[in-house]
């Protein structure tokens, strides 16, 4: 714990939890709270769980604290996606393998991450993009080379299934090309985010074992890509042993060589855990809260995809009225920041009351903006549990009885 406090750069000890950070410090910005024991543990349950290896998916928060964390816990391998993230995770990991994982790349991204960075793995879902990668490294003999097919997001929350990815239609060509100019050759999908059932990645898989049958190409890496769940209010996944039986099983059973390997990409299952955000209530109006933070802000998914976070009221003493269903207000003047939720808090909240938001670390804290003069960098460690885990507690906090669910922490 004490290396993470020291890469954060933090001089002061850590808080026990979100009320203590809000009885010292009175926050008028809103606060990202971090969580680095959550992260860490995330990490070592992919490393010793999954039946293959997890590369973290970059974009789902790139902050250098969490990647320094991820690697102290065993995460050798990142997904990386531009050529911005490229540079990040070579800077702050340099013995770190990168992969570069997005299927439409400019071909100076590739050449740099190439020949500047030593990335070696690129995915494609085309063959003009296969041409770009032959061109950008010259023809190189030592890529590994994945081939995005399409496959179904109906089993998950976000769709990914429309912007990339080669089709039916396009696969045998395509694998057979890449196949020519790859060292290795690998076939990567993506379930969408969240998925809610590890069927997803089993339907997934059959179009992987279709695709090889049809290409009659020797295949090197399978790689089922990200998708893997974290728990929000009115989505809670299956035990993530369940993703990776169900994976496993399919892997087992694909026409590949014995030594094929197995890959995974996760994003927000790595991070979820790691952050939430304090925001102070400005102003009430009826069973809608104007609050500090908001779609401009760390909750862009609450606001335009109506994610729903899990929320609790940081009073003391507890309030003991009944909860209700809130909407949110952002503090931008812009109608789109707005929240539907409903958000579940109790009925008398005020102005001036501090109201956490759980499981942030994935796509919100990272996708901070400072629109219309809002926006804060404010960090703080926190040493309690985040408000649901998919992970259980630490066996040797296991005796604190910390195993939390959504909703029973306080
Ligand atoms: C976004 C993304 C991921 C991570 O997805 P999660 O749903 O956060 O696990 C992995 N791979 C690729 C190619 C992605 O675009």
């Amino acid at each position: 714990m004490a290396k993470h406090h020291r890469a954060l750069g933090l001089a002061t000890a850590p808080f026990s939890d979100a009320i203590a950070v809000v009885q010292a410090t009175q926050p008028v910005q809103p606060v990202t709270l971090v969580r680095p024991h959550a992260a860490s543990r995330a990490a070592r349950f992919f490393v010793e769980k999954f039946p293959g290896r997890s590369m973290y998916a970059v974009k789902a928060n790139p902050s250098p604290e969490l990647l320094h964390i991820l690697w102290d816990s065993g995460i050798t391998h990142y997904d990386v996606a531009s050529i911005g993230e490229v540079r990040l995770v070579a800077r702050e990991l340099p013995e770190a393998t990168l992969c570069f994982m997005h299927p439409v790349k400019a071909e100076e991204a590739i050449a740099e991450a190439y020949f500047t960075h030593g990335v070696r793995t690129f995915s494609l879902d085309t063959i003009e993009e296969l041409e770009k990668i032959v061109r950008a490294t010259k023809a190189a003999d030592d890529l590994t080379l994945c081939v995005r097919i399409r496959v179904s997001s109906d089993l998950s929350k976000l769709s990914l299934a429309s912007k990339f990815g080669a089709g039916p239609g396009e696969t045998k060509e395509l694998l057979f090309a890449a196949r020519q100019a790859a060292d290795a050759l690998g076939i990567c999908f993506h379930v969408g985010s969240q998925a809610m059932s590890p069927d997803a990645y089993a339907q997934a898989m059959e179009r992987v074992r279709l695709a090889i049958v049809e290409a009659a190409v020797t295949v090197d890496v399978v790689d089922v890509g990200g998708g893997f769940p974290s728990a929000y209010p009115g989505m809670e996944p299956p035990p993530l042993e369940r993703y990776f039986e169900t994976i496993h099983r399919a892997f087992e059973s694909l026409p590949i060589s014995y030594s094929a390997e197995l890959w995974a990409e996760p994003g927000r299952a790595l991070c979820a855990e790691y952050s939430s955000l304090i925001v102070r209530v400005e102003k009430r109006r009826g069973d809608e809260l104007y609050i500090n933070d908001g779609a401009y802000g760390a909750l862009f998914d609450a606001a335009h995809v109506g994610w729903r976070f899990p929320v609790t009221l940081l009073r003391e003493p507890e309030s003991r009225a009944r909860d209700i269903g809130f909407s949110f207000y952002g503090p931008t003047c812009d109608d789109l920041d707005h929240m539907a939720g409903p958000f579940d808090l109790p009925a008398d909240i005020v102005a001036g009351d501090y109201v956490e938001v759980g499981m942030l670390g994935a796509y919100g804290c990272a996708m901070r903006t400072a629109f219309n003069g809002f926006g804060t960098d404010a960090l703080i460690v926190v040493e309690d549990e985040p408000m649901a885990s998919l992970y259980g507690a630490d066996e040797d906090e296991a005796d604190s009885g910390n195993v939390v669910q959504l909703g029973a922490r306080r």
